[in-house]
């Protein structure tokens, strides 16, 4: 098999701890075995530092520094948080912070404070641009609003993790730069629009992702997930598009590499 690419990780989650005593060991098998290179994703100034800590103790672990919506909005000194993760910026490339993430929206939860999501949405992404680094994007029931936020930095460009957004949308996206990401749900039974957006994608613009430990694909639904059971998620990729899951494997990895600049 092809050696995988996981464009999106949170290996310092507390599930590891809880379910396999923590992720050294599984990630040392990982490397071991099928994959090339992991991003792992930060979702506040706290996990962003610890990211950056063991991109630097594994030779192809990479970071993304930056604020999720959900986190962000819990806490209490956004601002404070804001010029936390930007001093993580001016040495970025040898501390291997491959782009700002994951930012976004999230309007899932009832307690969605919308006005204070884009405010500092809008902060990291000028932020991305004044640093000259791609965004990870979380794009949870705010397709419009996401699409909208990104679209006023037309000189910025990134990818949509786990995509969940139409194909109209995801084909607007490519047309304005911007990457595709698909996580295991692609495999879900009940996901046919999840699939409809793979096939609108080109093949150079598709990546590929765990979001571990969430969102394992089938037959894993809802166990612990890892960059080891990606390769569901490229052979249900694959069938969409009528090319080998080692094909697949092989392109979203040129595309990741390319994307975050990245040679391994
Ligand atoms: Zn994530």
């Amino acid at each position: 098999m092809e050696p995988m690419f996981d464009s999106h990780a949170h290996y310092y989650d507390a599930r590891f701890a809880r379910e396999t005593g923590g992720s050294e060991a599984l990630l040392r098998e990982l490397f071991r075995a099928d994959v090339c290179g992991i991003v792992n994703i930060g979702t506040d100034p706290e996990n962003s530092r610890l990211v950056v800590a063991e991109a630097a103790k594994w030779p192809h672990m990479y970071a993304t520094v930056g604020i999720h919506p959900g986190d962000g909005q819990r806490l209490p000194d956004i601002d404070a948080a804001l010029l936390e993760i930007e001093a993580m910026l001016p040495d970025a490339r040898e501390k291997k912070i491959v782009a700002i993430g994951e930012i976004g929206l999230d309007y899932h939860y009832d307690d969605t404070d919308r006005e204070k999501q884009l405010y500092f949405l809008e902060k990291q992404l000028q932020m991305a641009e004044k640093w000259a680094l791609p965004v990870v994007i979380h794009d949870r029931e705010a397709h419009g609003d996401c699409f909208d936020a990104v679209c006023r930095h037309p000189q910025l460009t990134g990818v949509f993790h786990s995509y969940s957004g139409s194909a109209e949308m995801a084909k607007d996206l490519v047309r304005r730069g911007w990457y595709i990401s698909f996580s295991g749900t692609v495999t879900f039974k009940n996901a046919p629009k999840v699939r409809e957006a793979v096939a609108a994608v080109p093949l150079d613009r598709l990546l590929m992702e765990t979001d571990c430990p969430y969102l394992a694909p089938h037959p894993h639904r809802g166990k612990m997930n890892h960059s080891g059971l990606m390769r569901y998620t490229a052979e249900a990729m694959a069938e969409v598009k009528g090319i080998t899951a080692d094909a697949m494997i092989c392109q979203t990895r040129e595309n990741a590499l390319r994307l975050f600049d990245i040679q391994i």
